[in-house]
């Protein structure tokens, strides 16, 4: 499956900050140097995980940086994926939400990706990291 570069990166980080940022602040240096992520990709990535609330930024004081907030066994593979792909917001195989749309897959389309979403939405950021669910 092909995914854009900055979805990559964004599940990367998310992984990243689920394994180590339970305890401490992880920084977006530490990020790109542990995963090897351009370090240019990591600020739009991690304000926008940030505000759908799965990290939590730190700006001031002495921990500069992203914590965990989210038990990683309640975000899905899918929650990540969506953020950046926009997968959710997309009408149909052929176009965006569009009543007039003539491709012959139309009333079949959400059936469709709800089949191909299922193991992005049983899959949750702790179970990649093999953390027992609680
Ligand atoms: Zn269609």
């Amino acid at each position: 499956m092909i995914f854009k570069t900055t979805t990559r990166y964004a599940v990367c980080a998310a992984l990243y900050i689920a394994q180590h940022g339970k305890q401490r602040v992880i920084t977006a240096g530490e990020i790109a140097a542990k995963r090897g992520i351009p370090y240019s990709y990591l600020p739009r990535i991690l304000s926008r995980l940030a505000k759908c609330g799965i990290i939590k930024s730190f700006h001031g004081g002495r921990e500069k940086g992203y914590r965990m907030v989210r038990d990683a066994n309640e975000i899905s593979v899918f929650d990540v994926f969506d953020m950046f792909e926009g997968w959710s917001r997309e009408g149909c195989l052929l176009r965006p939400a569009n009543e007039d749309c003539m491709c012959p897959a139309h009333h079949h389309w959400k059936r469709i990706q709800e089949e191909m979403f299922a193991p992005l939405k049983r899959y949750k950021l702790g179970t990649c990291l093999g953390v027992p669910a609680r």
